[in-house]
């Protein structure tokens, strides 16, 4: 009997050890990785310049607390602040920790600049949303596996229907210091909202006095073929919640970035993390920047990204109802005919692909962004052929 807890249901394979797009078992079979660790790991298994990045501060030093400075924090900050366009960064470890950050953000901002009566103060959330697993967080959530059972829940929230921008305006009181969002929700299956939504978000709160909280922790850093998803619309928001990518594939890095009008409100004390910004994540979260600022992976998840679409518009009415593709991911609808998600990503993987479902009937297509178009084609054979079984 395994001793490991039964918080998920894994798919029957057991991985050892992996590089760029492949990982292969523990029985010498390799796989073809549709996933990324949900785009943690964007750059692929063990990407060369993050593995040498790595080892030398292996070599120097890994943890420090924040009750000192460390040497590499500082860079660290500064580059991903560039690279968002703003001004301060406060360092976390998981995206979940990156969404609580950003809600005690958003609540101090709320009393302190805005003026919001003590403890009164509401966040606009999206049906359908995924932001983690805290108490708090599953509290907003309205997946029931996520959250029947685990209250009491955390007041202050108020959930509207996703890509509905005038739902949101109507949502919003004297109280609400925040609308929270992902660009686009990715565990619900890559739902892509209409054009000018984050857009008329963004205008709703400048006129309503409303900090923008996009969680572009699955979506954001190379993922939809831009930097952040944001941008597909041209869009900044007051705060970034980040995680996944950050931490290279190697480790939990997570981070919230503002000016220093929003995230500036929080002082000594009132927040922290024994491990958020260590020297180890933060001399990988730097070159996970650097690697970034080259645009190189943002330019391959748009190429790459059209070329799996086109593929993948190939098996609509083969065994595909839907495909919705931004940048080098997307949701796949599976007829309920030919199966549900998860019987298509058993059969995937044992032709070598692995996929992982989500809500039934889709899959969800992530692959590193380091793929090759021929690895695409050769995967998308296999989805074919698993369909037309
Ligand atoms: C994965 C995810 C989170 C939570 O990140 P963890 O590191 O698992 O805590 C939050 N928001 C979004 C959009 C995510 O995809």
């Amino acid at each position: 009997m395994s001793h490991v807890a039964v918080n998920y249901r894994p798919l029957p394979v057991t991985i050892a050890s992996g590089e760029g797009a492949w990982v292969t078992d523990t029985a010498g079979k390799r796989y073809l990785d549709l996933l990324a660790a949900y785009s943690a790991v964007n750059f692929g298994h063990r990407h060369p310049e993050l593995i040498a990045t790595t080892t030398e501060q292996l070599g120097r030093i890994t943890l420090t607390s924040r009750a000192f400075d460390n040497d590499r924090l500082e860079p660290f900050a500064e580059a991903l602040a560039r690279l968002c366009g703003k001004e301060l960064v406060l360092p976390m470890n998981t995206g979940a920790e990156a969404v609580e950050t950003g809600i005690k953000v958003a609540r101090a901002w709320g009393y302190r600049v805005k003026g919001i009566a003590p403890d009164a103060a509401r966040i606009v959330v999206a049906a359908g949303n995924f932001h983690g697993r805290t108490t708090t967080i599953v509290s907003f959530s309205d997946d029931d596996t996520a959250r029947v059972g685990f209250g009491p829940f955390a007041p202050g929230f108020d959930r509207v229907p996703f890509g509905d921008a005038d739902a949101i305006a109507a949502a919003i009181t004297d109280d609400t210091a925040a609308v929270l969002v992902e660009p686009i929700q990715g565990e619900a299956g890559v739902i892509i909202p209409p054009e000018g939504y984050l857009r008329r978000i963004r205008e709703i709160c400048d006129e309503r006095n409303v900090l923008f909280i996009a969680d572009e922790i699955q979506a954001g850093l190379g993922r939809v073929g831009e930097t952040f998803a944001c941008d597909r619309e041209g869009v900044v928001p007051d705060l970034y919640l980040l995680g996944k990518a950050l931490g290279g594939g190697i480790l939990p890095v997570s981070a919230v970035v503002g000016d220093r009008d929003v995230l500036g409100v929080i002082r000594p004390g009132e927040h922290g993390s024994t491990f958020g910004g260590n020297p180890l994540a933060a001399a990988v979260g730097l070159k996970v920047v650097e690697m970034l600022e080259t645009g190189k992976f943002q330019e391959r998840a748009r190429m790459l990204g059209e070329h799996l679409e086109a593929g993948l518009q190939k098996l609509v009415g083969q065994g595909v109802t839907d495909v919705r593709v931004a940048g080098l991911w997307a949701g796949v609808d599976i007829d309920p005919a030919i199966g549900t998600g998860r019987e298509v990503s058993e059969r995937l993987m044992t032709r070598g692909v692995l996929v992982k479902d989500t809500h039934g009937q889709t899959i969800r297509i992530a692959p590193p962004l380091v793929i090759r178009a021929t690895e695409i084609d050769w995967a998308l054979e296999q989805l074919r052929v698993v369909l037309a079984d």
